[in-house]
């Protein structure tokens, strides 16, 4: 049997933000490029469509309408989309296996851009394989792809921002949330905001969330984790106890949860899959979130044509991965020969200055707020990003002196000082 192969100048797999501009970058520049995503509309982890037969509603969120303008602008920019097709094959040269609704799909191009994004990380503990006991990502999806509860009464724990968006949008939802359960200090989950290094903005949504649990009378309990989930018979029983700064179990009062339902995540990963598959060099980078290709400033990475984006080259938020598959597709068509070096430097440039904003208003809100050591941890990232590292090192050392517990700028200090 011939199999038909269809051909492109780019491939992209994944339809999240960072798949989505980088797709769009190319055909703006005439390429031709198809994207491939496993879910039924583009969108990603963040901007998770609902499926079409859902009624729609009158007065869209923020980020209901962030994700519906990458979808319009994906869907006029004439690049060919296979939605529902899961990539399950990629080999040198390059060539794409997807199987979709219907049947198998081989595609090939010169040029693969991986926007595969993250995977999400649990730490295991006896039990945390017992019906009822799901991932933090898991329940968004619920949340957002289906509008339903994870269950009635639900124990939130892990640690992350997703922790605090989760047990939101479950009390949001109508559910009951029995406690949020953290492994970090009180003051550590704001810098862990990943998008922070680019939003700055979404420091007001996290209060929100906050402000909304303070409302239900949700407890939470900081520097606590699970000990053990049982099952009973009418549901599940949590054991929670207190941690040390790294999660190990502590001495200290234990508490027990009946709930029906327990979320959990410990962070995410970089989804690396495509660039291992395809024998890339990898390192593994704690600020980026754990093993990830090794990339040029333009993603390419050490596999000629191959170049990764968003979270899946270092978890950065949603809005950094927006302008990185951007600026990765200049650099995919500049190698292609499809665009002039000139106009290449001059679009990134542009997109670099977003970059600059968002330092700029980190700064300004350390003028205001000098004490916030999780603003100053967000701050020295995106001075690492912009190639500051002397100057982001002096950040970090602030914000550790401002809270000696802060993880995310010690393995951020500690990364830089091993470069
Ligand atoms: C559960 C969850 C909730 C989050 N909430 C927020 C938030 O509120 N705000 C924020 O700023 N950030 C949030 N983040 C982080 C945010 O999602 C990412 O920063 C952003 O979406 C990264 O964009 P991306 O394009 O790199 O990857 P993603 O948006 O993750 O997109 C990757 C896409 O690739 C697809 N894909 C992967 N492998 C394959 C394959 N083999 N075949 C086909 N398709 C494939 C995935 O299904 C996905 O659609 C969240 C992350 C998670 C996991």
């Amino acid at each position: 049997m011939t199999e038909s192969v269809r051909s492109f100048d780019v491939l992209v797999i994944g339809g999240g933000p960072a798949g989505i501009t980088a797709a769009t970058t190319v055909r703006r520049h005439g390429g031709r490029v198809a994207l491939i995503d496993e879910n039924v509309d583009a969108g990603g982890q963040v901007y998770r469509p609902l499926p079409a037969s859902f009624p729609r509603s009158s007065k869209p969120t923020s980020e209901q309408r962030a994700g519906d303008r990458l979808r319009d602008a994906l869907a006029s920019s004439g690049a060919d989309r296979f939605f529902e097709h899961k990539v399950w094959g990629v080999a040198p040269g390059f060539r794409v296996d997807a199987v979709g609704p219907h049947g198998a799909v081989a595609l090939s191009a010169p040029r693969l851009i991986a926007a595969t994004g993250t995977s999400e990380r649990v730490i295991p503990f006896p039990g945390w394989t017992t019906p009822g006991v799901i991932g933090l990502a898991a329940a968004t999806i619920l949340l957002k792809a289906q509008r339903m509860l994870p269950g009635r009464s639900t124990l939130v724990a892990g640690c992350g921002p997703l922790l605090i968006a989760v047990a939101a949008g479950i009390v949001k939802g109508g559910g009951r949330v029995a406690a949020v359960v953290d492994v970090a200090s009180r003051g550590e989950w704001l810098g862990r905001l990943p998008a922070l290094v680019s939003r700055p903005d979404l420091l007001a949504r996290g209060a929100r969330w906050m402000s909304t649990l303070r409302a239900a009378g949700v407890p939470m309990l900081w520097r606590h984790a699970i000990r053990e989930v049982r099952e009973t018979a009418s549901g599940l029983e949590a054991v929670v106890g207190p941690v040390d700064p790294d999660g190990a179990p502590r001495r200290g009062e234990t508490c027990n949860f009946a709930v029906d339902s327990v979320t959990v995540g410990n962070g995410l990963t970089p989804a690396s899959d495509v660039s291992r598959v395809l024998r890339a060099k990898h390192r593994y980078d704690l600020v980026k979130g754990g093993w990830v290709a090794e990339t040029d400033g333009s993603g390419r990475t050490s596999v000629p044509g191959l170049y990764v984006v968003g979270d899946g080259a270092g978890i950065a938020g949603a809005a950094a991965a927006e302008h990185h598959g951007a600026v990765v597709s200049l650099a995919a068509l500049h190698d292609l020969g499809r665009l002039d070096m000139t106009v290449a430097r001059r679009e990134a440039e542009r997109l670099g200055a977003k970059l600059d904003r968002a330092a700029r208003e980190l700064k300004l809100l350390l003028d205001y707020d000098p004490e916030n050591a999780g603003a100053r941890t967000n701050y020295g990232l995106v001075l690492i990003q912009q190639g500051h590292r002397a100057e982001a090192r002096g950040q970090l050392e602030e914000a550790l002196r401002l809270d000696p517990g802060l993880t995310p700028a010690r393995e951020a200090l500690t990364a830089i000082r091993d470069q």
